[in-house]
């Protein structure tokens, strides 16, 4: 773990061990940190931000350089970072890669804030009386950072890039099963220049280290990423004393293709969309509506890429997916494609393990027709490789079909209808759409749901003002 400045091991001297999901052997091991820790970590970061300098307005500059230099440190070790990380999650080397690179792209972007951290002044009267109006925007304090497993380093990056530009302190609570390439990561912060105090990691169950953070008085903020169930507990908790909250949560995220669309490129986006980093993003694209006329057009196209995955461990420079995360979402993904073959879903590919690999968290990439609207895997968030395909009759029944979920996260749409993009524009409810292109993040854009999927934005201006707090202050000026 890493408390003001250090490297520590928990007092209670217990350890969790983390696996490769690829075979199910140790990695390494982290401390099993208690509330105590996570208190010690707290109060590293109050006094980094009470006492030490880098809340200091006038050093925002500052602290955008100490972050770009942070940047240039990852970039010189992004191969060793990219194995780690595909040791503890399984991605594929090439899905480490770009993710390492994504974490570039979020701390170079809210670096480029030092300094433009803007207020306002204005002036008025009140009654007769002449009045300077000022709007300064300042620093909240100590953050909480609680990420989850599928991208635990970009979800990293945009948590603690716009916290650190603001001037907050930090500490952060990875997911149990992906802790080390965070680890490495508080370390390289260090060394770029952060000072004692300011990023602070503690290591541990969520139950205990989470729900410290999340109930003590001197976090000012909390921002989760994880499913919808925690981030409901979590909202609950948090009201025992009032703190700033956003929360990343779960997601269902439909795709509507159209008769009019490009069913080759939609096809692939799809296929991306659905199948990378082995189903487990929160804004893959987990149930597609398409219209009947290209229906079987479209599986067929879906079939024939699925059929050139090659799966197998991470490492393996051949493989293009890797296993699930861990037995747990092994479990909960096979249990979702039996209860639609249960129901009577026809299965165009994959549908079960594959019977050549006998170790590691492995499922294979699955497409499934003819599902039952009460199916699962239409109904709840499926977080691993298998994507129902759901013929309809025209766009109404689509939406209809696409808002059935208590989720809100994503949507996207196929078509080269202008009136068909814009009704979807409209009509869909979801924090973001996606038109003729598949889902993705970017520093620039704010990212977030609506209904169940979340509260609050992260990235872009959006995502650094959740890290501010807007003051006013009214000077007589007569
Ligand atoms: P999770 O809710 O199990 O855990 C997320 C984090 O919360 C982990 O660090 C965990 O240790 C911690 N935690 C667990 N219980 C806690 C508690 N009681 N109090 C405080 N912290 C606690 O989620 P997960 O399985 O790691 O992640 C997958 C989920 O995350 C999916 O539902 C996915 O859609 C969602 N997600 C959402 C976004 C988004 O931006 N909306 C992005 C990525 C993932």
């Amino acid at each position: 773990m890493w408390i003001d400045g250090e490297e520590v091991e928990s007092p209670s001297g217990e350890q969790m061990p983390v696996l490769d999901p690829a075979t199910e052997e140790p990695v390494d091991s982290v401390p099993k940190g208690t509330r105590d820790d996570a208190r010690r970590a707290i109060d590293a970061a109050e006094d980094a931000f009470e006492r030490g300098k880098w809340s200091d307005p006038y050093d925002s500059r500052e602290r955008g350089r100490i972050l770009a230099r942070f940047v240039e440190l990852v970039r010189n070790q992004e191969d060793s970072l990219s194995v780690l990380l595909t040791r503890e999650h399984g991605k594929v080397l090439s899905e480490s890669v770009s993710e390492i690179r994504s974490l570039e792209n979020t701390f170079e972007y809210y670096a480029g804030f030092g300094g433009k951290i803007f207020g306002s002044i204005t002036y008025t009267r009140y009654g007769k009386d002449p009045l300077e109006l000022k709007v300064a925007r300042k620093p909240i304090g100590v953050c909480a950072s609680i990420v989850p497993f599928n991208f635990p380093i970009s979800l990293f990056a945009w948590k603690v890039a716009p916290a650190l530009i603001a001037g907050n302190c930090v500490v952060v609570k990875p997911a149990s099963t992906t802790p080390l390439t965070e680890i490495m990561m508080v370390r390289l912060l260090a060394k770029a220049g952060v000072p004692k105090g300011v990023i602070n990691l503690v290591t541990g169950p969520g139950g205990t280290i989470g729900e410290e953070l999340v109930t003590n008085r001197k976090v000012a903020k909390v921002a989760f990423t994880g499913s919808t169930e925690t981030g409901k507990r979590i909202l609950q908790l948090a009201s025992n004393s009032i703190k700033k909250v956003t929360l990343e949560l779960g997601g269902s995220d439909p795709a509507i293709v159209m008769g009019s669309a490009d069913i080759e490129s939609a096809a692939s986006a799809l296929f991306t969309g659905r199948f990378r980093n082995t189903g487990q993003a929160c804004n893959a694209v987990k149930r597609v509506f398409v219209e009947k006329s290209v229906g079987e057009k479209l599986t067929a196209r879906l079939s024939q890429l699925i059929a050139e995955v090659r799966l197998g461990p991470g490492l393996d420079r051949s493989s293009t997916m890797g296993p699930l995360n861990s037995a747990e979402q092994l479990r909960i993904v096979e249990s979702m494609v039996e209860d639609a073959k249960a129901r009577k879903a026809k299965v165009l590919a994959g549908g079960s393990r594959p019977v050549n690999i006998k170790k590691g968290f492995f499922y294979q990439p699955t497409l499934l027709t003819d599902v039952n609207d009460d199916a699962r895997i239409l109904n709840e968030e499926c977080f691993g490789p298998a994507l129902p395909v759901v013929e309809v009759e025209d766009l109404g029944e689509a939406i209809e079909k696409a808002n059935m979920t208590r989720y809100g996260l994503g949507a996207s749409i196929w078509t080269k209808d202008e009136g068909e993009r814009r009704r979807a524009e409209n009509e869909t409810k979801a924090g973001m759409l996606f038109v003729n292109y598949r889902p993705f993040s970017t520093p620039e854009a704010p990212f977030g749901g609506v209904k169940d999927s979340g509260l609050g934005r992260e990235l872009g201006f959006e995502g650094l003002n959740e890290y501010l707090e807007t003051v006013s202050i009214r000077t007589y000026m007569g």
